[in-house]
């Protein structure tokens, strides 16, 4: 044993494991692997970054004051409600730390949902409790059967990452309503700008009623800034203010602020994404079963496809790696039969498809 002592939930967590992101030939590489736009950041999201960079010497607004404001304009709610983090994963580490640190506490979440949320539960000295769901969904009868006098916080991806299936607003709303008041529920609405589904909500209109809601959103996905780390969570001023006290003063660094606001302006690059998600998205699902693959309909930027068995699904993994496509294994996620593909661009779909094509013929 070491002579160092830390947590012992800490010694349980299994490192997150990215998607791959080299292939032989970097300068060919197709890269579906960890859900990132791929049309990269917009040409005045760059511009933004270029100019921030002269004045990086200076620490940033600790407050992103001018970020929270645009974030409270685009989406209709209240600048004080916001808070700014180096990453959406920043503000599941913020929201474990506040209300799940405690010996006992428990988190509860999808046993097919976003790793991150039983990995900082641990972090901080929570139980993570998974709940099995149905048809790639997470079962809110289940969740609620979960949560006993110990659960804190309960984490629901809507849509959810790796499965893509989402809970309608309705869902969300008998959910919360058998939630008890002391229990946090958050709404990780990390890919919410490419549902086209009419029945859902990212959440924001619910947090102005109810204050054990908080939602989450990152610039990682559509906005193409994942490598900058910035996301942002709502909630009512009670939480805002315990959250803030447990934030590093300069969490945000001044390029990511800066870009979060370029990217927030453009709106004709945010729809261009969007249409190309939604467009490629459907292309994909439908070629992907006209192979014979079972694929889950998928209101994100990604799809999971069924291999029947883990060996096929690990062959095909690296059948395109070696053309230099890169895709997500998800056994991690318990997940191992299949493969999660990220929505890319039109020729990079096509030259996936292809190879996974060839794939089934040898
Ligand atoms: C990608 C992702 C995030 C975003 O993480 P960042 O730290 O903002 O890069 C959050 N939640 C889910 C479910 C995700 O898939």
């Amino acid at each position: 044993m070491s002579q160092f002592k830390t947590k012992k939930s800490v010694l349980e967590i299994s490192p997150y494991v990215p998607g791959e992101s080299k292939s032989a030939d970097m300068s060919k590489l197709i890269k579906l692997s960890s859900n990132e736009g791929p049309f990269g950041p917009s040409q005045s999201t760059i511009e933004a970054i270029k100019n921030a960079a002269i004045n990086v010497h200076r620490y940033p607004d600790g407050d992103a004051f001018e970020l929270r404001q645009i974030l409270a304009e685009k989406n209709g709610i209240n600048a004080k409600n916001i808070i700014c983090g180096a990453g959406s994963d920043e503000i599941i580490a913020f929201l474990c730390n506040a209300f799940a640190s405690q010996a006992g506490d428990e988190v509860v979440h999808y046993d097919h949902g976003f790793l991150m949320y039983n990995i900082y539960a641990k972090a901080y000295g929570a139980t993570p409790v998974p709940v099995k769901g149905h048809d790639f969904t997470a079962d809110p009868k289940a969740m609620l059967d979960a949560v006993t006098d110990k659960t804190r916080l309960v984490f629901v991806a809507n849509p959810n990452n790796p499965t893509g299936t989402i809970w309608d607003k309705q869902t969300v709303l008998d959910f919360h309503a058998k939630l008890p008041k002391d229990v946090i529920l958050v709404l990780d609405s990390a890919y919410c700008e490419y549902v086209t589904d009419a029945n859902y909500t990212n959440g924001h209109e619910l947090v102005a009623d109810h204050p054990n809601i908080v939602v989450m959103r990152t610039f990682s996905k559509l906005y193409g800034l994942g490598g900058l780390r910035l996301g942002w969570g709502h909630a009512c001023d009670e939480i805002i203010d315990i959250l803030n006290r447990i934030r590093g003063p300069f969490n945000v660094s001044s390029i990511a602020q800066a870009a979060g606001i370029a990217s927030m302006k453009d709106t004709a690059f945010i729809q261009q994404c969007v249409d190309n998600n939604t467009l490629m998205r459907d292309w994909t699902s439908k070629e992907l079963m006209a192979l014979g693959l079972k694929v889950v309909p998928s209101q994100g930027n990604f799809v999971i496809v069924d291999f029947g068995d883990e060996q096929r699904a690990e062959a095909c993994r690296l059948y395109l790696k070696e053309r230099n496509i890169l895709v997500r294994q998800i056994g991690g996620y318990a997940l191992p039969t299949f493969l999660r593909i990220s929505i890319g661009l039109e020729h990079e779909m096509k030259l996936a498809l292809e190879a996974i094509s060839s794939y089934l013929k040898t």
